[in-house]
């Protein structure tokens, strides 16, 4: 299938071919003509997939072929995003695909100054990227009119839910015309999103392209089982003798994040944290230095890596993991991208193992364990399906390493001499 095969017009041919796309992606193929003909979508399908492309395409196309409305111009396309990387990301590819058209279109999320985006938005714009609480801000004191909308799109929907937008959400859709048209797109389908799309849809299109809750099958995944205490260092070497260039490493906490990543710099990885705590512009420059290079491991909550465009990205570490089993899809779901290969590897401490259990019911394998981890044996087994405590006593290393400072593990080369090439050994 080529894109000039879709039916898009001149205009987004050449700014695709601009990208360098050969051909449209399995989502892009299936939702750019059903969009095209005004349908609804229901869309299963994660990041990395080119479900932006597939969205965005169609809806200028459409926008395209309407009479250029009256100055200002009314919000005709309201695109709602979980997260401001997101909703940057999502507006950066409406300009790529929308630049030899005449459309204005605005990103709007919190974090940052509202008046800027005030100004924009009484110019007139056709495209609203935004996440949900800003939005609301802005419609509140009535900078903002969606009575005009024709085209909704939902994005990362699962998400969404997960970080408790439904109210704002329907608040939403409840100031948008009833005439229009649904687009959602959500990685995993529970319950609630079901519902949801229920609740707006309006005779969908459905259009799945990963398989629902399916891992990639580019992405090899390993489980370290190890004590806590160990995982830092384990990181480290993995880091260090592999030679890695880019890791996105998730844990569970802000807090947990800042203090990992001080402790790889002193390892001397080049790092940073992603979470929502920092400034817009700590993320947007740690975000930056991740994909130009400069910096090696990318420290981050699940929420503020939520979406993240980051191509072939080779290595995903969960340093935790996490309190949701669909959440391992989407975390892995940032490597083995567009037929790379890539590597998932969890550090499994034994309080964690009744997570990887449901992990591994949802993903219905094993994931296969490194056996030799270098440190002290663990069990990963659940006798039931609550937290497990922690011994009194954890394991200590059964002997000492020749040369194991603390921070050592990241500068060895990779051919040093280690009895054991998989891992760090203990301190
Ligand atoms: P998305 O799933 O929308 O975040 O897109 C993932 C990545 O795929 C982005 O970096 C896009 O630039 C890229 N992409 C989108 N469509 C295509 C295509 N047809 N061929 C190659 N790359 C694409």
């Amino acid at each position: 299938m080529l894109f000039s095969e879709l039916g898009l017009s001149e205009q987004l041919l050449k700014a695709v071919a601009e990208q360098g796309y050969e051909t449209p992606t399995p989502i892009q193929a299936q939702a750019i003509p059903v969009i095209l003909q005004g349908r609804d979508v229901l869309a299963g399908a994660q990041t990395g997939t080119g479900k932006t492309a597939g969205f965005t395409l169609p809806l200028l196309q459409l926008l395209q072929g309407q009479p250029v409305p009256q100055k200002p111009r009314p919000v005709r396309v309201l695109i709602l995003t979980p997260t401001r990387e997101l909703a940057m990301q999502v507006y950066e590819s409406v300009r790529t695909y929308g630049k030899h058209l005449p459309f204005f279109a605005e990103a709007i999320f919190g974090g940052v100054s509202i008046n800027p985006q005030i100004q924009k938005i009484q110019r007139g714009t056709d495209i609203v990227v935004a996440t949900p609480g800003r939005l609301l801000d802005l419609i509140q004191q009535q900078h903002l009119d969606l009575s005009k909308v024709e085209h909704f799109v939902l994005d990362e929907a699962d998400r969404m839910l997960d970080m408790g937008f439904i109210r704002d959400i329907r608040r939403i859709i409840a100031l948008l015309p009833s005439k229009r048209q649904n687009l959602l797109f959500s990685a995993t389908y529970a319950p609630e999103i079901s519902a949801l799309a229920e609740q707006i849809l309006n005779d969908p299109v459905e259009i799945a392209v990963a398989k629902r809750n399916a891992a990639a099958d580019t992405v090899s995944q390993l489980v370290y089982g190890i004590n806590r205490e160990y995982k830092r260092e384990l990181l480290s070497y993995l880091i260090g003798n592999g030679h890695w260039q880019q890791v996105l490493v998730f844990v569970r906490t802000k807090h947990g994040a800042d203090r990992l990543a001080k402790q790889l710099i002193k390892d001397g990885i080049r790092c940073a944290a992603l979470h929502g705590d920092k400034s817009q512009g700590a993320r947007v420059r740690a975000l930056e230095e991740f994909k130009n290079g400069s910096i090696t491991a990318l420290i981050a909550t699940d929420i503020a890596a939520r979406g993240l465009d980051i191509d072939q990205l080779p290595h995903v570490v969960n340093f935790d993991l996490p309190q949701v089993a669909e959440d391992y899809v989407h975390r892995i779901g940032r490597t083995g991208r567009a037929g790379a290969e890539g590597q998932a590897i969890s550090l499994v401490d034994p309080e964690e193992a009744y997570l990887l259990a449901a992990i591994e019911k949802l993903l219905k394998r094993q994931i296969p364990r490194v056996d030799d981890t270098g440190y002290p044996n663990v069990s990963l087994a659940v006798t039931n399906s609550k937290p497990q405590p922690k011994p009194a006593q954890p394991n200590k290393p059964a002997r000492r390493p020749q040369n194991g400072r603390p921070g050592e593990a990241a500068k060895r080369a990779p051919n040093s001499r280690k009895p054991r090439p998989q891992a760090a050994k203990p301190r």
